[in-house]
């Protein structure tokens, strides 16, 4: 077994007062340096303000449409199958266009199981289904709230980024620092 000697610790080591004096000098520089300057600090006034989307963020779920208004999604399953938190509750019917196999009757996702991972988009083989909506903050008061419906899936329309209320190049977006 080999000891290794450590230096012994002198009474200002033991005390550690220099160290926690230090730590404070840094806290109050950056406090001070920051309410002085205040434009510069990397805060949103949310939710009044809200911070821009990075391209290819995976936001709330949305439907996408036919040119007649009807769901693109023929109720494969293929998005329920490939979803790991087993949240995607699809029921199938025939769809009253010849043209068309099945379409789906329900058409249910549990966010609160969901965890975003975006496995339901790429499984889908007709692009029915996107995460593009911009939708990141999903607040609620009850659980079942939290279960969006077809309908409320087909409503969603995708983020439109010139309305985005933060510049993605406002130094003040964190996002720019990432
Ligand atoms: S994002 Fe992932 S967890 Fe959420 S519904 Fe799609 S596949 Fe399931
Ligand atoms: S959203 Fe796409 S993958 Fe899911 S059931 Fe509809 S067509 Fe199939």
């Amino acid at each position: 077994m080999i000891k290794v000697k450590r230096d012994a610790r002198s009474l200002k080591d033991n005390l550690y007062i220099i160290e926690v004096l230090k730590g404070l000098a840094i806290t109050f520089r950056h406090m001070f340096s920051n309410l002085l300057n205040l434009r510069k600090m990397p805060v949103i006034d949310y939710p009044n303000q809200e911070k821009g989307i990075p391209k290819g963020y995976r936001g709330k779920h949305r439907l996408t449409k036919r040119e007649n208004g009807e769901p693109k999604c023929v109720a494969c399953m293929m998005c329920a199958t490939a979803c790991p938190a087993n949240c995607i509750h699809i029921e199938a019917n025939e769809s009253p266009d010849p043209t068309v196999e099945k379409y789906p009757a329900r058409f249910d996702i549990d966010l609160l199981e969901c965890v975003f991972c975006g496995m339901c988009v790429e499984a889908c083989p007709v692009d029915a289904i996107r995460m593009d909506s911009g939708i990141y903050s999903i607040v609620d008061f009850n659980r079942s709230d939290f279960v969006v419906t077809k309908e409320q899936l087909l409503a969603t329309e995708p983020q439109d980024t010139k309305k985005q209320k933060l510049d993605i190049k406002d130094p003040r977006n964190p996002w720019n620092r990432l």
